[in-house]
């Protein structure tokens, strides 16, 4: 239960922490993106992360992300791992700084309905069997870097893994791509901000599988550099895996509000994409998902996000997910079951073919 600064509404959708409402970010985003940034900082602050990406006169530009940090001598970056050592950026990008696990397929993906790894989609030139790939496991790679900062982030720890361990190389980790191993994902945090790490290792281990099966998959915010992001998708396409997109609002205030980073990248890149899917339209190489920030992100977001990507492909699969209150939105409700079904007609109206919701078992 929350109190929105501005009009002054007790609700149990207006998160405590932000202190906004959803309309009040909507309809006045100028008073209320100087409250939200003020949130940002403070969650922020607690992990030692810069408050907004530093550009420090003089300083070294970090072409990592669309960030582009330009950290003075000592300075970190947005992301928390690059800094500026001696004129030079350490650690070097082609390290990763993650962990990582195995889990058996078919495996709780955002893709999972529609990938090769869940359904048999794609047998038997990207998949082992024709429906899901049980007896095989994904390598799971969990980068401890974001390059967005969402208040109701459902994988924070990576913000406490990150001050610990080492960065590894892509070397040292190809052991893990072992003969059961049929797909790698790429999530995180993100992987928008180590993605040369993500590329390298994909490549390797591409290599060290010798034929077999082997699908490249990310699950990202979709902020990242056009080259390493078309190398990206040139690595789902060609392997059989896909890229995920969170698409976290359509309206740029309330995803401002929400991420501290506008939309415009994000979309910019996805339509970018939509427009390589020919080359291997199946399996589905490229999936859209937004999670259901209850009280924040309702039909409107997703009416604004599925006519967008209807307008680009109306074949891309959605996926509507059940949110968990976690971080700074830890006292919001769950979703409710009605929002998530209203938003699955909203987003098949407006379009698309292939909308699922997704972690029912979180609905109210
Ligand atoms: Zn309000």
């Amino acid at each position: 239960m929350g109190k929105c600064f501005i009009c002054s509404k007790i609700d149990p959708y207006v998160s405590s922490e932000l202190g906004l409402c959803s309309n009040c970010i909507r309809e006045r985003p100028q008073e209320v993106l100087k409250i939200s940034e003020r949130v940002h900082q403070i969650s922020r602050r607690k992990y030692g992360l810069p408050d907004a990406p530093p550009r420090t006169e003089g300083g070294v530009v970090c072409n990592g992300c669309p960030n582009r940090c330009k950290m003075g001598e000592g300075e970190r970056g947005y992301c928390g791992l690059r800094k500026n050592s001696g004129g030079n950026i350490l650690p070097d990008p082609r390290l990763g700084k993650l962990s990582f696990y195995h889990d058996p397929l078919p495996t709780n993906c955002v893709a999972d309905w529609v990938c090769p790894g869940g359904t048999g989609r794609g047998y038997p030139v990207y998949a082992y069997k024709k429906g899901p790939e049980t007896g095989y496991k994904n390598l799971a790679i969990f980068f401890h870097t974001c390059s967005f900062n969402c208040l109701f982030c459902q994988n924070w720890s990576f913000k406490e893994d990150m001050r610990y361990g080492k960065p590894f190389s892509p070397e040292e980790l190809l052991y893990l791509v072992d003969e059961s191993t049929s797909c790698v994902c790429f999530f995180g945090g993100d992987p928008g901000s180590q993605m040369p790490f993500a590329i390298e290792f994909s490549k390797l281990a591409i290599k060290h599988r010798r034929g077999r099966l082997l699908r490249i998959c990310f699950e990202t915010n979709g902020f990242m550099e056009e080259e390493l992001l078309d190398s990206a998708f040139e690595l789902s396409i060609e392997s059989g895996g896909c890229v995920k997109f969170d698409l976290k609002a359509w309206n740029e205030d309330l995803h401002r509000a929400l991420t501290g980073q506008s939309n415009r990248v994000t979309l910019r890149n996805f339509a970018r994409l939509t427009k390589k899917i020919e080359l291997r339209p199946e399996p589905p190489p490229l999936v859209a998902s937004t999670l259901l920030v209850a009280g924040y992100v309702d039909e409107r977001e997703v009416e604004g996000i599925a006519r967008f990507i209807a307008d680009l492909n109306p074949d891309i699969p959605y996926a509507l997910l059940a949110f968990y209150p976690h971080f700074y939105m830890a006292d919001l409700p769950l979703t409710k079951r009605d929002t998530a079904l209203r938003c699955q007609e909203v987003a098949l109206k407006a379009g698309l073919k292939n909308v699922r919701i997704g972690n029912v078992h979180l609905l109210r």
